[in-house]
């Protein structure tokens, strides 16, 4: 069973215009921990006095799932993020050598002194909780720095390793990331080390979640993801849709509680000032809406004829849309809805009439509209 930790709180606020108050913050937590996520990762303490009231908030909120503090791979940093309270510590260093040498200035050596002073001190300061190290732009740093990096964190106490695809750069079957996972895991397992494993995939080429599932394929044991994939640049894996993918097609999520998707994305929807487009998987208006005269007809007689995904995983319901597209199926099944289950030809070409005109000016017709539509038509004089 994998486990999901979603960032948008910490990931999603680095999104450039993206600030959640602590009300909303506390909103979102519920709202996560009742959807069944297994970590929130609220924040990086020493970036603000704000976020630090935040990242101890959450953590006071007695959830089910755990709330992660982000840390640099500094001692005044993981200080922080233990006196949160949070109940896992994630610790961050990229070692690759251009890194090191000119961002931070140091030799591999003191690197690996650094990674192992801090993930000691977050284990001596918090005995029960949980210790990440991320080695950041993983799959980009030099493979030797990165094994090491991680064995040294691993035997300072560290308990999960996570694969961080910082830039979006990995490719299914080209530059893989179960391929690295697998290889990282092989290679701790050949030193005696076994950590539980997670992968960050950013979305720079459109292949976050692809490479996700390549990870989880891979067997790793946590996913990171962000409401909307909220994050730097374009962002991470998209929580709904990973969410989704996995219930349905991987058997995953017995505990998760989907149906509160809808709602936690109209919240932080609200907050974050960003709108869902409409054609946005398993969450936009229209993912479950069909148009063209003939998908319509198809999926009145069966909806899987046009859909993959059953719209009551997330506690959605197919719908038909009515435009410049739709014809006499579309109608007679949106007429059924308003309980007129048998309305004759006459009424019903009427509407279709009605519907075109409305969908050549770009509308698209309401329920409100094609209640006007049927009242006006029965209140005409008969043509017989
Ligand atoms: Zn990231």
């Amino acid at each position: 069973m994998v486990r999901i930790l979603d960032t948008t709180l910490r990931e999603g606020e680095q999104a450039p215009g993206v600030f959640f108050p602590l009300h909303a913050k506390e909103m979102a937590a519920t709202a996560l921990d009742a959807l069944g996520v297994d970590f929130i990762e609220a924040g990086h303490p020493v970036a603000g006095r704000e976020i630090a009231e935040a990242v101890k908030r959450l953590a006071g909120m007695d959830l089910r799932a755990k709330i992660v503090a982000h840390s640099r791979c500094s001692l005044s940093d993981v200080s922080a993020a233990a006196a949160s309270g949070a109940g896992c510590v994630g610790i961050f260093l990229c070692v690759s050598d251009s890194r090191l040498d000119k961002v931070f200035r140091m030799s591999l050596p003191q690197a690996l002194e650094a990674i192992e002073e801090s993930v000691s001190r977050a284990r001596e300061l918090l005995p029960d909780a949980l210790i990440r190290f991320t080695p950041e732009d993983t799959v980009r740093s030099e493979w030797d720095n990165v094994l090491e990096a991680c064995r040294t964190a691993v035997l300072a106490g560290a308990d999960v390793i996570s694969v961080a695809d910082t830039t979006g750069y990995m490719i299914p079957g080209v530059r893989s990331m179960g391929r690295y996972v697998n290889d990282l895991r092989d290679a701790l397992e050949r030193r005696g080390l076994a950590p539980m494993l997670a992968a960050h995939c950013h979305n720079d080429r459109g292949l976050a979640l692809a490479n996700a599932l390549d990870a989880y394929q891979a067997g790793v044991d946590i996913l990171d993801a962000s409401i909307l994939g909220l994050g730097e640049r374009a962002g991470i894996v998209d929580l709904a849709t990973l969410m989704t993918v996995l219930a349905a097609d991987f058997g995953e999520g017995e505990h998760w509680d989907l149906d509160r998707l809808p709602d936690l994305y109209a919240l932080v929807e609200r907050h974050a000032g960003v709108s869902v487009p409409s054609f946005f998987p398993v969450i936009g208006k229209d993912v479950f809406r069909h148009s063209a005269g003939v998908h319509a007809n198809a999926v009145i007689q069966n909806p899987e004829h046009y859909q993959s995904l059953d719209p009551g995983l997330v506690g959605r319901e197919m719908e038909i849309a009515l435009g410049g597209m739709s014809g006499a199926s579309s109608v007679r099944w949106a007429l059924s809805r308003m309980g007129i289950d048998s309305p004759d030809d006459e009424l019903v070409s009427e509407v279709v009439r009605f519907v075109k005109i409305f969908g050549r000016k770009g509308r698209d017709v309401t329920s409100e509209d094609l209640l006007r539509v049927v009242q006006w038509c029965e209140g005409r004089p008969s043509k017989s």
